[in-house]
């Protein structure tokens, strides 16, 4: 059994708490490479915020476990280096899909989980989150479940339609699981396709995705007061990387993201964790085309990958600060 606090990592519990009472989020970032993790820890560094690094299942498949749990521990690390005296740094296992990988994941260095079971009939997903919850508190591990289907594909998880959270449900969840927090689908979606181009409206020539259902948010918040809630899918799909990509030999077609002006209004709400996967991909992808397409001799993977890690850096400070508010929220 190796304990996160032995890596200096922390769980998600505090700054949760902080975060919904002070009406900002957490930012939670995918990674499974070094620049990625780099690129994530000059950030949180830099703004002074919490953050939390997830891993999915593909990309533990991808990374391998033991590498990725080094990774974030020299997270930890490094944040100090930078002269981040007391980094708050989560490693989360994002989309976990049974106990035993989240049993997996907890005996090997992971603050915090999530369980998805929201594909499940309410009472399998009920009593599937409240073994892992069970297993994970004896650890000080904390707990993520959801109710609701998110659409959309992310690594190995993928829905066709998405159906919304229901308010009525989230008492008796939250209650019989003990999750910590609770992942709700509200319109947001998992990828850089979010949306067909029929389901948006055209604005000034940019397409515009349906809103998100705020009305369901207010009615959990108001079901469960202080409550933590998690938005996954939330990139942006910022056009300028997008055009990048396009202009530099990629074919990315009516690729959709959620505006930043509703992320941050969702952020000043109990939403307290917002999921970034797909804008760090393409802000990698975008400036490793635009370097090797400016610069074909070149052939050092340095070459290409710091422009890339630098391009993601700049991202996740952007989304800090000006979307979910949560720079100079370190503790201490
Ligand atoms: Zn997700």
């Amino acid at each position: 059994m190796i304990s996160y606090k032995e890596l200096g990592l922390v769980n998600t519990r505090e700054m949760f708490k902080r975060a919904v009472a002070g009406g900002y989020a957490i930012p939670a970032f995918n990674f499974n490479t070094m620049e990625q993790m780099q690129a994530i820890v000059m950030a949180a560094v830099e703004t002074k915020s919490p953050v939390i690094m997830q891993v999915s299942k593909g990309a533990r498949n991808y990374a391998n476990g033991v590498i990725l749990r080094n990774l974030a521990k020299g997270a930890v690390e490094y944040a100090k280096e930078l002269g981040c005296e007391h980094p708050e740094i989560v490693l989360h296992l994002d989309h976990g899909d049974s106990f035993e990988l989240c049993k997996d994941c907890i005996d090997n260095g992971f603050s915090s989980v999530m369980i998805d079971g929201s594909h499940l009939p309410y009472e399998e997903n009920i009593a599937l989150a409240k073994k892992v919850v069970d297993y994970a508190h004896q650890y000080d591990v904390t707990v993520e479940a959801e109710l609701g289907v998110l659409a959309g594909v992310e690594d190995e998880v993928s829905a066709a339609e998405s159906h919304y959270t229901k308010p009525e449900e989230v008492i008796d969840f939250s209650t019989r699981t003990g999750c910590d927090s609770l992942a709700i689908s509200i319109g947001t979606s998992h990828g850089a396709h979010k949306f067909t181009p029929e389901q948006c409206t055209l604005v000034n020539g940019v397409l515009v995705p349906p809103p998100l259902a705020f009305d369901i948010l207010h009615e959990i918040e108001k079901k469960l007061p202080g409550f933590p809630i998690v938005l996954h899918g939330s990139s942006s799909v910022p056009m300028e990387e997008v055009n990048t990509i396009n202009k530099y030999g990629g074919h990315l077609e009516a690729a959709i993201g959620i505006p930043e002006e509703q992320l941050r209004e969702a952020s000043k709400s109990a939403v307290c964790k917002i999921n970034i996967d797909s804008d760090s991909r393409l802000a990698m992808t975008a400036a490793v085309r635009k370097h090797l397409a400016e610069h074909p001799g070149d052939f050092d993977p340095r070459q290409y990958l710091k422009p890339a890690r630098d391009n993601m850096k700049k991202m996740y400070i952007h989304k800090i600060v000006n979307v979910l508010g949560s720079d100079g929220k370190l503790a201490q």
